[in-house]
Order: structure tokens, then C-alpha cells, then sequence
């Protein structure tokens, strides 16, 4: 029988009652429900706590064994072990199996058998030891699956979004595995492009693929599968992305502190950071001046949704150019972001605030105008979003003003001062991470 619990724990502690991640799971319930009932059985759901509703579930259907797959964020790993402790009480096992990613955990160790800190050697030794059976899917055997008859005291079938405490909202993809399917398919016609068209926002050139690998609708195992059968420059360097993924997993799940609000590297632990809650409140609305960053912020605001490059570029300059801790951020994106995912996103956040496992140090610090003039060189990504600078040349669009901030006779009445100036906060945070390292 399968089983999905809406997690009261999670679900109250977000801040909206419309939020666009639960009606993508809704909806791919749905499917769920939809494929089960073809098979002669149902999905079951129940709205609560996992740590009474599995237990209860499990002494109701008389089920001696219930199977999750692994989470290693903290809060799951508490859980889990409360539901196998409880189940334990009653004689009744409790499973988890290794499914989001390909390699987790321990798999991937250095010569002296410790987790790697840095991506690239941990990628070469990922490709080392990985195996065809590790890419390979599990067989379910279907012919186990309860009868929807005997589901009956159970209540089969989906709950409704009132009953689950959400309303309903829009959605611009399309939900479940056959979402996931469809957008697969479609990345690999252009997936030997994906080296060139993969930082420029203003061009569909990434896969998108990363909300249906959150929500486990496509196989991270189909993925590499579909992807090997490119042999291109471009399908080399997805597989790359697809390893970061997994490389933040298992930062996760061995440097377990970097979950819990601390940095990964200790000696920037003590920074504090001086950014106003003014600044931040304008990054949020997308009202900094910087074209790049404001256009980021309202596409993400609108959409739940933000291109790689420029989660890198908001997020550094939050920190390195506002000065506001990086938890801030990470937590406004845990509020919105579609593909939220603990790891991933925490580990984007410490590697932009050059508190996490970038190779490179603290003097990283991406120039917004220049990230700008590079990757939206025609500004087709910044018209779209910020439509008061829609008739400014390719030349302006990237910075309407003159050199220091001042208006110009061009500048649009309606777009906002720039709130700070790139090459005085750059060498303020040099001075914080500076100050930071040698314990001043
Ligand atoms: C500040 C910040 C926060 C982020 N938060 C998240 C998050 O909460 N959830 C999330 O899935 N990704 C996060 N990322 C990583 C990355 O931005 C997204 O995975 C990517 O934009 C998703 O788009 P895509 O599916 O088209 O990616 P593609 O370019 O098609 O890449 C394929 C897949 O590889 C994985 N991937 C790609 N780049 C990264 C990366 N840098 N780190 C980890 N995995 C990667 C994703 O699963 C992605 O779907 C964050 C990055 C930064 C800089």
C-alpha cells in the first residue's frame, strides 16, 4: 500500500495557506492516486503528525513493515527514528532506502576515508566508484499492492487542498511524473547546447528539472540514464550539475551543523553582519537600483522560480554587497522557492556568502553590472521584469546612472536610486571577512 502523510509539522510552519509547493503536490497525488486505482489499488493519505499517523496507520492495516525513502535533514532523521522506535513497540519494522540521489551518505569518501569539502575531487572519485547497478531502477512488485477493497476503514484516495488547510494556486508547470517526463524529454533535443545556452537567463537553456527532482517526480537514476545516451560536451557538463546535487546531499548529511544555521567553514562564524533590514526589505521587493538583481527578485517573487546564475548573482549580493547574513536570504528562498531543498539551497547560499565549500576565497564578489552586461548582454531578461527600463539601450539597461549612482537625464522617474555602491561595499566585506579571519 503506499502511503503519504501531509506533514502537519512542516506544513504549519509555513508562512502562507497559498503556497504554490502543496498544490504541486496535490496535483501529483493526484496522478498518484490516478495510477493506483488503474492498478486495482488506491493511494492512502492522511493529514498529521508522521510520528502518531504511521504507527496508527501501520496497527490498522496490520502492516509489519513500512519503507520510506532517506532524509537526511534533521528534522526527518528525528522523525524517522521516532516512527521506527514506536513501530519497534508494536513488533513492526521500519525501513529507509536510498532513492533521491545515485551516491549519498558515506559512498563517497577521500583516500584516508573521510567526506570530501571540496567539489571537484569529490566528483572525480563520484565517477570513480560509481557502477551501471547504481543507475539502474528498482523493480516494484506491483502484484503486492493492497487491494483498494481492502482499504476501506482508511479512507482511500487524496484529501481535498481545504481539508490539507491550503487554497489552490496557479501553476506554470506542469505537475507529477508526467510533468517531469515531458520536460526531460524536451532538455534532451537541446541538451548538447546546455555548456553554452546554461547562464543565460533570458533563454530557456537548463533543464528545469529541478522542482520534479525535489518532489521525486523524475528519477535522478533516469536522469544520468537519458542523459549518457548524448555523448556531447554539453550533456557532460548537465551530469556535473547533476553531481553538485549530490555533493551538497552529502555535505548534508556529514556536516550535519551547516542545517542547523552555522556556517561550514567555523572562522566565518563569527562575522556580524551589518545590513539593515531596509536593505534587505528592498532586495525582497526587487528595489535596489542593480537592473539584474531587481529583475531576479520580481521573477522569483511572481514565479517561485530563479535561474542559476542569478540565484548566484541576489545571493552575493545580499551578502557581499548589502552586507546582510546570508541566513536571511536562505530563509526568504526557503519561503518561496518551488525546488526548496534544504541542501541544495543552503549549500548555494554558504558558497555565495563564501561561508560554505567554495574553493575560492572570500574575495570572490561578482560585480552585479558586470554578471549583468555578461549574461543579459541585451537586457532581454531585465525588460521582461522591469518594464520601467524597457526603452533604455543595451548600454544603459545594465546601470542607469552615472558612475557614482547619481540620476541621469535618462534614468526612468519610476525605477529606484541604487540603495548602495558596488565598489565601496565591495571593499567593506573584505574588511568583514578579513576581520573574521584573524579573530578580530
Ligand atoms: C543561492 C542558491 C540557492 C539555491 N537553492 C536551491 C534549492 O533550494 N533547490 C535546488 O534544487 N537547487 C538550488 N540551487 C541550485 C540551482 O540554482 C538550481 O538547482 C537550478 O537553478 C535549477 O534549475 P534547473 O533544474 O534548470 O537546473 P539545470 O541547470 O538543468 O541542472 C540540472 C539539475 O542539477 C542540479 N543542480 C544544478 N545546479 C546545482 C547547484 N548549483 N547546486 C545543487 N544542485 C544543482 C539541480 O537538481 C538541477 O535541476 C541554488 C543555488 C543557489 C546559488
Amino acid at each position: 500500500m503506499v502511503v503519504f502523510v501531509y506533514d502537519t509539522i512542516i506544513l504549519d510552519a509555513l508562512p502562507s495557506r497559498s503556497d504554490r509547493r502543496l498544490t504541486l503536490i496535490h496535483r501529483s497525488l493526484e496522478e498518484v492516486d490516478q495510477e493506483l486505482t488503474a492498478l486495482g489499488s488506491r493511494l492512502v493519505t492522511v493529514i498529521g503528525d508522521p510520528i502518531e499517523e504511521i504507527p496508527q496507520l501501520a496497527e490498522m492495516l496490520r502492516a509489519d513493515l513500512v519503507v520510506a525513502s532517506h532524509d537526511d535533514e534533521a528534522y526527518a532523521l528525528k522523525r524517522d527514528a521516532e516512527v521506527t522506535r514506536r513501530l519497534a513497540a508494536t513488533g513492526r519494522k521500519f525501513e529507509t532506502v536510498k532513492d533521491h540521489v545515485v551516491l549519498e551518505r558515506a559512498e563517497v569518501l577521500n583516500n584516508s576515508g573521510e567526506p570530501f569539502r571540496v567539489f571537484t575531487p569529490y566528483s572525480r572519485k563520484w565517477w570513480e566508484i560509481v557502477t551501471p547497478a547504481d543507475f539502474a531502477e528498482r523493480d516494484p512488485n506491483l502484484a503486492q499492492l493492497a487491494n483498494a477493497d481492502s482499504l476501506m476503514g482508511v479512507a482511500p484516495g487524496n484529501r481535498t487542498m481545504a481539508e490539507v488547510g491550503f487554497t489552490d494556486t496557479d501553476l506554470w508547470l506542469t505537475p507529477g511524473a508526467k510533468g517531469g517526463q515531458e520536460r526531460l524529454n524536451n532538455f534532451l533535443t537541446k541538451i548538447a547546447r546546455y555548456g553554452e545556452d546554461r547562464d543565460i537567463p533570458g533563454i530557456e537553456g537548463t533543464s528545469g528539472l529541478s522542482v520534479h527532482l525535489r518532489f521525486g517526480t523524475v528519477s535522478i537514476r533516469e536522469c544520468f540514464r537519458a542523459a549518457m545516451t548524448s555523448e556531447t560536451a554539453g550533456s557532460r557538463k548537465w551530469q556535473t550539475e547533476l553531481i553538485w546535487r549530490e555533493f551538497y546531499q552529502m555535505i548534508l548529511a556529514q556536516f550535519p551543523h551547516v542545517g542547523q544555521g552555522k556556517t561550514f567553514k567555523p572562522e566565518t562564524d563569527a562575522i556580524h553582519w551589518p545590513g539593515t533590514d531596509e536593505h534587505f526589505r528592498a532586495w525582497c521587493e526587487g528595489q535596489t537600483g542593480y537592473p539584474i538583481v531587481d529583475a531576479a527578485m520580481r521573477c522569483f517573487n511572481a514565479t517561485g522560480w530563479m535561474h542559476n546564475r542569478l540565484r548566484m548573482v541576489v545571493a552575493m549580493f545580499l551578502t557581499k554587497d548589502l552586507l546582510v547574513d546570508w541566513r536571511r536570504g536562505e530563509a526568504y528562498f526557503a519561503d518561496l522557492l518551488l525546488d526548496f531543498d534544504l541542501a541544495s539551497n543552503n549549500g548555494g547560499w554558504q558558497w555565495s556568502a563564501s561561508t560554505g565549500v567554495d574553493a575560492q576565497p572570500y574575495f570572490r564578489i561578482f560585480n552585479p553590472i558586470l554578471q549583468s552586461r555578461k549574461f543579459d548582454s541585451e537586457g532581454k531578461f531585465i525588460r521582461e521584469w522591469c518594464p520601467e527600463l524597457r526603452d533604455l539601450d543595451n548600454k544603459q539597461i545594465h546601470w542607469p546612472f552615472s558612475d557614482d549612482g547619481a540620476r541621469t537625464l535618462e534614468t526612468p522617474s519610476d525605477y529606484p536610486n541604487p540603495i548602495v555602491l558596488h565598489f565601496e561595499q565591495r571593499e567593506k566585506a573584505m574588511a568583514l571577512f578579513q576581520a573574521a579571519e584573524s579573530g578580530r
